[in-house]
């Protein structure tokens, strides 16, 4: 029997467990119910189960036949801060709480490649069954690396996958080299001096300076990156003052930048850097730069891009498999995990609906064999012999 029909066997109560969560969703490094569903899942299916890994993650060791390599398999928990507005009977029971992301069906995906892998153990060597807590901006993966996650459960190669609305179900999509961007948040305070604003020479507009530092903060992208390394600034808030007649004495801007390399994230660093404190300077005012990697680039390293994209060929055949996605600038930030060990990450259609991080998005039970058959199969094709 095939992986993806065996897996089929147990989809109604993949499907429950999924709509279980879907209804009791936890921010990220709260998931303290979802780790222990997780925990105890896995306990039940004979896998060892190491708790508490970064915060509330979960790491399961499987081990097969004799043998030296591992696979990681990784899946992220958490849910969003956002009032779901799906009707259904399964809806999210915590108010402002929602899994929007569907992190929900890819925790039930490696539960499904779990039980299968656990029933059947059809592999050489050991499966690290990586359960990871706040994947959206709240530094999960980072947490797991720093609580020695490579050290504990060496892994050879880490495989991950998201769901892609748009996509038709038992679809895949990848891409060797970047998938995601890599992804920083800045914060910038300027600061004036108040004055009436009938009276402009009595104080220092930090207004005027925090305008100009927007207009220039671009000319990082357009005239400090290379034009073919394709990246991103946008001032997302700007702030400041509270009266028509008042020149306020702060101002502050936030926002975000993506790219695709380290070294290009540290040329928008500096460059961020330079314009807020010189573009403030040269109008009379003080500002400062608080600037946050909040993920690495997603890169696809290309044994492992090829690893996936023949165990999806073998379940769903050729025309399904989309070779050469072009990258995405969202993030990811399993990719902070890829850059200690190589790895890929690849698309899962979940069929016609709304985008994630929106109220009405709902993860498609229907996609849930194809992810747990694909993590089985790149499993049993890669520890074999
Ligand atoms: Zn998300
Ligand atoms: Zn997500």
């Amino acid at each position: 029997m095939s992986a993806l029909d065996k897996i089929r066997e147990y989809h109604p109560e993949l499907t429950a467990l999924r709509r279980d969560l879907h209804a009791h969703p936890e921010l990220g490094m709260g998931e303290h119910r979802t780790a222990e569903i997780v925990a105890r899942q896995l306990e039940a299916m004979g896998v060892e189960v190491h708790r508490g890994v970064g915060g509330t993650g979960v790491v399961g060791v499987l081990r097969g036949r004799p043998g030296n390599r591992a696979i990681g398999l990784r899946a992220d928990m958490d849910a969003l801060p956002i009032e779901e507005q799906n009707d259904v009977p399964y809806r999210s029971g915590t108010k402002g709480v929602m899994h929007a992301c569907g992190h929900d069906g890819h925790t039930t995906m490696l539960l499904g490649a779990a039980k299968y892998l656990a029933e059947t153990r059809n592999f050489d060597g050991t499966v690290h069954l990586i359960f990871q807590p706040g994947e959206e901006g709240c530094g999960g993966a980072l947490a797991m690396l720093e609580d020695g996650l490579f050290d504990r459960f060496p892994c050879d190669v880490v495989f991950g996958m998201h769901n892609r609305p748009g996509m038709p179900v038992g679809e895949y999509a990848i891409s060797e080299g970047p998938a995601m961007a890599g992804g920083a948040f800045f914060d910038v305070t300027v600061r004036g001096k108040g004055a009436h604003g009938a009276h402009p020479e009595a104080g220092i507009d930090p207004v005027i300076a925090a305008c100009h530092i927007a207009t220039a903060a671009q000319t990082i992208v357009s005239r400090v990156v290379n034009p073919a390394d394709p990246a991103v600034i946008s001032i997302t808030k700007i702030a400041g003052g509270d009266a028509y007649n008042v020149i306020p004495e702060t101002a502050t801007l936030a926002g975000t930048a993506r790219f695709f390399s380290r070294k290009v994230g540290a040329q928008i660093e500096e460059g961020l850097k330079r314009v807020v404190e010189g573009v403030a300077a040269g109008l009379g005012c003080e500002a400062s730069l608080d600037y946050r990697l909040i993920f690495a680039p997603t890169l696809n390293a290309a044994d492992p891009t090829d690893a996936y994209v023949a165990a999806a060929t073998e379940l769903v055949g050729e025309g399904k498999v989309t070779r050469g996605k072009p990258p995405s600038m969202g993030s990811e930030d399993f990719s902070f995990m890829m850059e200690k060990v190589p790895g890929a990450y690849i698309l899962v259609g979940n069929g016609e609906g709304a985008m994630p991080h929106n109220p009405r998005y709902m993860f498609n039970d229907e996609a849930i064999p194809f992810g747990a058959a694909l993590y089985a199969r790149v499993v049993e094709r890669g520890l074999k012999g």
